[in-house]
């Protein structure tokens, strides 16, 4: 029992403490709940004030109401009603919010709960009271109608008394009018009422008192009889007064009646005047009516002439359509009549034009072999190989005084012949021109161009500079950057020649740049510039020569020219200490090869140009040279005479051509032989202290030139090649001196008969028996 004692204990304990937390809770929520009806409260007291304040102003209202005015108040009682109301509903929603707030909370038995009620009560009477305002404000908007009714109903009384007001003026004047003429009928009365008098003075005492009366009574009547004649007198005068102005307005009157029969009489003339107007006009109309009727019957006439001579138009016409619509319905016949006609003949056409083109085409490629043959035969007849001589200025190179004297003149007649003065005499040469130093490097360049050109047909071209180092051999050939020689111009007039005729033909130009030196060939362009390079027979058999590892660029425009030139020339730059030692004493070659296609015929040229600048051709002392420089001169020495050898061979059209006895033959081999041409440009010096090798380099040429054209004039100058005799090269030149024989080799080289012409064997002859 104890134990369940203490537990019990314990239990009350933990129930009180649960019970205080509980209260405190509940104390919480119940001041919440104070607050929220404080705040409630307040808000209805703020509602009672302005349902107050909406009493009084109904009450103001209601005093002042009145006639429009009242209207005015209404609406505007109206407005504030309709926005108490709007409050109210949203007071009322806060209520429910509050009231659902009220029965979420668990407290149901609080105090609150009542106070809650009255207020709500409180809350319903002040709805009631608002509803009764409202009642109430129907009410005085009833009363509001009401009085206005009212007001009507007393504008109306207010118009029928004042209507009563005019008809009483009206009777009062009516009266007065009775009572004007009722003085006007007084006025005649007295005599009557004199002679009255008398008779009843007479008559009695009686008569005498009402004689008195009668009398007080006359009296009234005269004072009235005077108050009307008073008011006869005023209205007289008012009578005058209206007369006055009647007789004003009668003048008035006239006045308008004469300006009226004045304007009548206006009128009536206008009336006239526009009469004849009108009269004249309807004449006018009428005649130019009349003439436009004869026009118009004059018109109609012409149109039934017309009509007569279209009647036969609009027969053949409609004649005429019809034969036409025969015409369309026969036309889709016709036509295909027609188209298959024109078919066969365009068909049988277009077969004559391929048959016409076929043979055009067969004629053309004949045509063009025949050019070609004919070209050759010009060339031929020309000379294959033509022979240029140059003479430069005196430069400041050549010193001053006699020794840089000029010692070279010209024919002003003839642009073939040079005359030097040598050692007093005067000797005379014939080239195929002669350039003096005034010439520029677009005057040579046009003497050369038509060589170049020959190159895109298929020509293999070799232009050779020839003389003593310091001619213009280089100059002429490269030229300066500003005025290039024939090098870049050859290549650049190739480039614009290419493009003129791409319409038909596909080309590609290479360029290849070479060297020889000490017999040895050396590609200018490779990457092994030291590399000595062999010249070989192609392996396809057709006998042509090629050198295997020669590098060849494919040019496009100028500037890949210029690039390619540069690019050799810093190669033999870089390779030799002294340029102009070393280039004097070397053959510069460039190689153009030009590939074209023509894509009509398939027709495939190959043309090279060849364009070397020679070693220098002066002569070496035989005691001063000795080791490199004497093998230099050697080497120098031999190629050029076999380059004399082989044109001399060429020209003289003779079996064998000692192309191999030196590397620049053997290399120019193709471009020498055949149908190629050969142009030896001679480079001179016209210094007094050149004239000796002047003298040789002019002798090379017309030695050269000499071999075909005219032997017997230039006899004499048939001498020998440019004196190479110094050094161990074989003089095995014709005419060397005389009685010299031909050499070994010249034996089985003779031409026969068929290779040469009777003319050039007639040559050889006389080369052999002259001197
Ligand atoms: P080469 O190559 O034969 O040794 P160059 O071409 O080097 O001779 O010419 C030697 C000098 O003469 C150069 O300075 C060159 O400019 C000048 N020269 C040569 N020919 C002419 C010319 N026709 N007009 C002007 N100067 C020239
Ligand atoms: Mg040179």
């Amino acid at each position: 029992v104890m134990a369940s004692m203490a537990h019990l204990q314990k239990e009350k304990l933990r129930l009180q403490e649960e019970l205080l937390e509980v209260q405190e809770k509940l104390a919480a929520r119940e001041n919440n709940e104070l607050s929220l009806s404080l705040q409630l409260q307040g808000q209805v007291e703020t509602l009672k004030g302005k349902l107050l304040e909406q009493a009084q102003e109904i009450s103001r209202l209601r005093s002042e109401l009145g006639g429009t005015d009242a209207e005015k108040h209404r609406d505007l009682l109206a407005a504030e009603n309709e926005r108490l109301r709007q409050e109210m509903k949203a007071c009322e929603g806060e209520l429910r919010e509050l009231r659902r707030q009220q029965q979420q909370a668990p407290c149901r038995d609080c105090p609150h709960l009542q106070e809650n009620a009255g207020l709500q009560e409180q809350l319903s009477q002040l709805q009631r009271e608002a509803e009764e305002t409202r009642a109430k404000l129907v009410e005085l908007d009833l009363e509001v109608q009401q009085k206005t009714n009212r007001l009507a109903e007393v504008e109306l009384r207010l118009k029928d008394s004042l209507a009563e007001r005019a008809e009483e003026e009206e009777r009062l004047s009516r009266r007065l009018r009775d009572s004007q003429e009722t003085i006007a009928s007084l006025k005649s009365q007295p005599q009557q009422i004199k002679y009255i008098i008398k008779t009843v003075e007479v008559e009695s005492t009686k008569a005498k008192q009402a004689l008195c009366e009668t009398q007080s009574r006359n009296q009234y009547l005269q004072e009235q009889v005077g108050m009307q004649k008073q008011v006869l007198k005023e209205m007289e005068q008012q009578l005058q007064s209206s007369q006055k102005t009647e007789a004003q307005l009668r003048a008035q009157i006239m006045m308008y009646e004469a300006e009226l029969e004045r304007a009548h009489g206006q009128m009536l003339e206008e009336m006239q005047a526009m009469e004849e107007e009108k009269n004249r006009a309807i004449e006018e109309a009428f005649s130019r009516a009349q003439v436009e009727m004869k026009a118009v019957h004059e018109n109609l006439a012409g149109v039934r002439t017309n009509l007569l001579t279209l009647q036969p138009a609009l027969r053949t016409l409609t004649h005429d359509y019809n034969s036409l619509k025969r015409q369309v319905r026969d036309f889709p016949l016709l036509l295909q009549e027609t188209l298959r006609s024109a078919r066969a003949e365009i068909s049988q056409a277009i077969e004559e034009v391929h048959s016409t083109n076929r043979e055009l085409l067969r004629k053309y490629r004949r045509e063009l072999q025949l050019r070609k043959k004919c070209h050759n035969e010009l060339v031929r007849l020309k000379g294959n190989i033509r022979v240029f001589g140059r003479v430069r200025p005196i430069t400041k190179e050549d010193g001053e005084g006699p020794e840089a004297a000029n010692a070279v003149t010209f024919d002003a007649d003839d642009d073939a012949v040079l005359h030097l003065l040598h050692k007093g005499k005067q000797v005379s040469f014939e080239l195929d021109k002669v350039f003096p130093p005034q010439a520029s490097q677009e005057e040579v360049f046009q003497e050369v161009q038509a060589l170049v050109t020959s190159c895109i047909d298929g020509y293999n071209v070799c232009i050779f500079a020839y003389g003593q180092t310091g001619a213009g051999k280089t100059y002429t050939m490269e030229g300066t950057a500003a005025n290039p020689g024939i090098n870049q111009r050859a290549l650049q007039l190739l480039f614009s020649e290419v493009r003129g005729k791409a319409a038909d033909w596909d080309y590609t130009i290479t360029v290849s740049a070479a060297e020889i030196y000490n017999e040895a060939l050396r590609d200018l362009l490779g990457k092994e510039p030291q590399e000595k390079l062999e010249i070989k027979l192609c392996p396809d058999g057709s006998g042509q020569l090629y050198v295997p590892g020669l590098t060849e660029f494919r040019v496009q425009s100028v500037e890949d020219i210029k690039k390619v030139f540069e690019f050799g020339h810093v190669k033999r730059v870089t390779e030799c200490t002294n340029l102009n030692e070393h280039s004097s004493r070397s053959h510069a070659l460039l190689i153009v090869t030009v590939r074209g296609l023509d894509r009509s015929t398939g027709l495939r040229t190959t043309g090279k140009l060849n364009l070397v600048d020679l070693a220098g051709s002066e002569r070496v002392g035989r005691s001063g040279a000795e080791g490199s420089r004497l093998r230099e001169a050697q080497h120098i020495n031999k190629s050029l005479s076999a380059l004399g050898d082989v044109i001399y061979a060429l020209r003289s059209r003779q079996g064998h051509v000692p192309f191999r006895n030196s590397k620049l033959t053997y290399l120019l081999q193709d471009s020498l032989s055949g149908d190629s041409k050969t142009l030896m440009m001679v480079q001179v010096s016209p210094a007094e202290k050149n004239t000796s090798e002047t003298l040789c380099s002019l002798k090379f040429a017309e030695r050269v030139r000499s071999v075909e054209l005219g032997p017997v004039s230039r006899k004499a100058e048939l001498g020998s090649w440019p004196s190479h005799e110094h050094l161990e090269v074989p003089k095995r030149l014709l005419g060397d001196s005389p009685g010299s024989a031909a050499p070994p080799g010249r034996g089985h080289a003779s031409p026969s008969p068929g290779q040469l012409s009777s003319r050039s064997a007639s040559i050889r002859r006389k080369l052999h028996t002259s001197g």
